[in-house]
């Protein structure tokens, strides 16, 4: 998964000391973690593909990601995927649902779970069924809109509410022309929505080496 220039970047590097050494000045917080949960049995390229969309959208909105690709049912080849989710993480879950295709229309691509009393959220999920409806629609290949589903649902959840913007990814409607049309401008966050999200982003970072607390939660 190519790697997003921006805030691992800022904070990380490897500065000169005085004997010439370079140190290692490393973040004192991990990348965004963020891990991806297919039950809705894509192919592997297929999830790569939304990954890479949804990670060139974050990349725009200088955010750095380490995506986890977890198959539902599968045992996992990331172990990150084999231990509890905490707080600083950030889930999307894929789902198929059979319903009827005239219905499809007005339902939908994904929604998010957002604690109100907190404004946070964890979980996030893109419908893939309708995804694929909309992109066959529209023209355009499915793992591409998927991408988008995702980050507009990564937006949710890292805002930690539901409300939409006029324009940009994080407006409510998405229309079948919009989607063929594929203006840059429609399919990335909003100027004002990349300043917000980058800074709420930075705060979901978890600090390096609380892995042992998850793994023994
Ligand atoms: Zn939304």
């Amino acid at each position: 998964m190519r790697r997003a220039a921006g805030i691992a970047i800022a904070m990380c590097g490897l500065a000169g000391v005085a004997s010439g050494e370079p140190v290692d000045i490393s973040s004192p917080f991990e990348t965004l973690q963020i891990r991806v949960y297919d039950n809705a049995g894509l192919t592997a390229d297929h999830r790569s593909q939304a990954i890479a969309a949804a990670n060139s959208i974050l990349s725009a909105a200088s955010i750095d990601v380490e995506w986890h690709d977890c198959v539902a049912g599968a045992e996992p080849e990331d172990s990150r995927c084999a231990v509890p989710v905490d707080p600083h993480e950030l889930v999307i879950r894929l789902v198929s649902i059979d319903e009827p295709e005239d219905t499809r229309l007005k339902r939908p691509l994904g929604n998010s779970l957002i604690d109100k009393r907190t404004n946070t959220g964890t979980l996030g999920t893109v419908f893939s069924s309708r995804v694929d409806w909309l992109a066959m629609k529209a023209g355009i290949a499915p793992s591409l809109l998927m991408g988008r589903a995702i980050a507009h649902e990564l937006g949710h959840l890292l805002f930690g509410d539901l409300r939409h913007s006029r324009e940009g990814l994080m407006r409510a409607v998405w229309t079948a022309t919009e989607v063929r049309r594929g203006r840059r401008r429609d399919w990335v966050y909003s100027a004002s929505d990349q300043r917000q999200i980058r800074v709420l982003a930075l705060k979901r970072l978890r600090p390096r080496g609380s892995e042992a607390l998850i793994s023994m939660a």
